[in-house]
């Protein structure tokens, strides 16, 4: 973008929610079920059927929205958007409007200028829509199985300057869905969306600029290309003399770019009115009380608990709590090693590592936390070498065995035993008499050469340190 503008965005991000059942009715909730096999007169949109609203969700919208500092409407009301839609066969979709479940909170990211408030316009409860399916024969199927789950829009205000900021934000909505245990927040399968708001304006200007709105984005790195291309487009329509014409757009991820979808609708385009087959929602604050109280520890503070509990760097609590299944497996591999930093690093590099690798979530990974933790003991207790630790590490990614075990079946423990050592150390000066000589000479760099030779003479297993030792003595006899 030229350096004159600067982008506004905000977004509405939707989450579908882990209850049991659906919103209104009660079909079960479950991802990945056949087509059309968790349906209802409710949820099919019967004309009669009745919605019963269902607690679970309500629960779990407070909860989010006390994780995200909103005030909790004692009273909100359910709306009628009405519009025509082959997965929607009602002809509206229940969602609330004028009152909705919170508003007014705000969340902190980080960002290019250290951290940021995004503030929080409203969360609401809505149900989703049924799913098309368009096959390659040119058919659309249509699956209800979708129609009627819980969903929350979580609406920002539009305090997102950069499409980082849009991505770190998204993510800490992500984070805050997932340590909440109310969403999956499996962006890939849908169970977070959303929708970017994005205009630009001169640097320094207070009047926001035409928006549009761009859907479809199904990852974080999506969500930035994106907006990266729209604030483009927009910018050189304005360097033109152009006006911004505000519309929907459809990123298409395989061309990396978006295209117009529709003109953008106005509210009173879908007439909103108030549901008449529901009542108004009403929540006493003991309900609320009762909600806060299971209130899990979310991971701002999970991470001051890190920094303090395991005394860790300000980096690596930082990414361990960034995600709760990885604070999760970190704290289950502390309870087999006290070395909490070593666990960390470890799993910083070597298991992260193997899950970009293989593009696998930590859930996925196949050691169990608790032989990581006996791995990194073994080495702490110099029973095997950070070197032959790596070699184990690898055995264990493709076997059930304790790492114990291994270093037992393949005699992999570590020799701390000086006479064996001594032995090897006496081999290699034998075997080695020009560079015996060089050290004597005062070339000492020669030493790094002759100790790998005895690591290599005791296939990787002798005690470094104790190696370093004895070839010194014997050096410089
Ligand atoms: P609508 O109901 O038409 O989608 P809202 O007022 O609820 O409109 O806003 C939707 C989103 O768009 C919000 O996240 C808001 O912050 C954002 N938004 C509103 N105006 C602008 C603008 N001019 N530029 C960028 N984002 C905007
Ligand atoms: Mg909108
Ligand atoms: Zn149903």
């Amino acid at each position: 973008m030229t350096e004159k503008y600067e982008a506004v965005i905000g977004l509405e991000v939707h989450a579908q929610l882990l209850t049991e059942t659906k919103l209104f009715c009660s079909c079960s909730n479950k991802f990945g079920d056949p087509p059309n096999t968790n349906v209802c007169p409710v949820c099919l949109g019967h004309p009669g059927a009745l919605p019963v609203l269902n607690k679970k969700a309500v629960e779990f919208a407070v909860l989010m929205g006390l994780a995200v500092n909103c005030k909790i409407n004692k009273k909100s009301v359910f709306a009628r958007k009405n519009y025509f839609y082959p997965d929607l066969p009602k002809g509206y979709q229940i969602s609330q409007f004028e009152e909705p479940l919170c508003e007014s909170g705000f969340v902190e990211i980080k960002s290019h200028a250290g951290k940021n408030k995004v503030r929080i316009k409203r969360i609401h409860i809505e149900e989703d829509a049924g799913k098309l399916i368009h096959d390659r024969g040119g058919n659309s199927l249509v699956d209800f199985n979708r129609s009627g789950t819980p969903l929350i829009e979580i609406v920002s205000e539009p305090d997102i300057r950069t499409p980082e900021e849009a991505s770190e934000y998204l993510k800490t909505l992500r984070t805050i869905l997932t340590y909440l245990g109310i969403c999956d927040g499996n962006m890939e399968e849908g169970s977070l969306r959303c929708d970017a708001n994005i205009s630009v304006r001169l640097k320094g200007a207070e009047k926001l600029g035409t928006r549009t709105e761009v859907k479809n984005m199904n990852s974080f790195k999506n969500v930035e290309k994106a907006l990266r291309f729209e604030i483009e487009r927009q910018a050189e329509i304005l360097d033109d003399g152009g006006e911004i014409v505000q519309e929907t757009l459809l990123w298409d991820a395989d061309n990396n770019e978006a295209r117009s979808m529709r003109g953008k609708e106005e509210s009173h385009d879908y007439r909103y009115f108030p549901e008449p087959d529901l009542i108004p929602l009403k929540i006493s604050d003991e309900w609320i009380e009762k909600i806060k109280d299971t209130m899990p520890e979310l991971h701002f503070k999970r991470k001051e608990r890190f920094l303090k509990e395991y005394l860790l760097p300000e980096y690596d609590a930082e990414v361990l709590t960034s995600e709760k299944a990885l604070a999760d497996y970190f704290e289950k591999a502390v309870t087999n090693s006290t070395d909490y930093k070593a666990v960390s690093n470890w799993i910083m590099s070597e298991v992260l590592k193997v899950c970009n690798q293989e593009k696998i979530s930590i859930q996925a990974f196949p050691i169990p936390p608790e032989n990581l933790g006996e791995l990194i003991a073994l080495i702490s207790k110099g029973k095997i070498s950070g070197k032959i630790a790596k070699d184990v590490f690898e055995e264990m990614l493709h076997s059930p065995k304790s790492p114990g075990q291994i270093v037992e079946e393949k005699n992999l423990a570590q020799i701390s035993d000086s006479s064996e050592i001594q032995k090897a150390v006496e081999k290699i000066i034998n075997n080695f008499p020009a560079q015996v000589e060089q050290f004597k000479t005062g070339k000492e760099k020669v030493l790094g050469f002759l100790v790998g030779q005895v690591m290599r003479e005791t296939k990787g297993k002798a005690n470094p340190q104790l190696v370093n030792k004895l070839l010194l003595e014997e050096l410089k006899k």
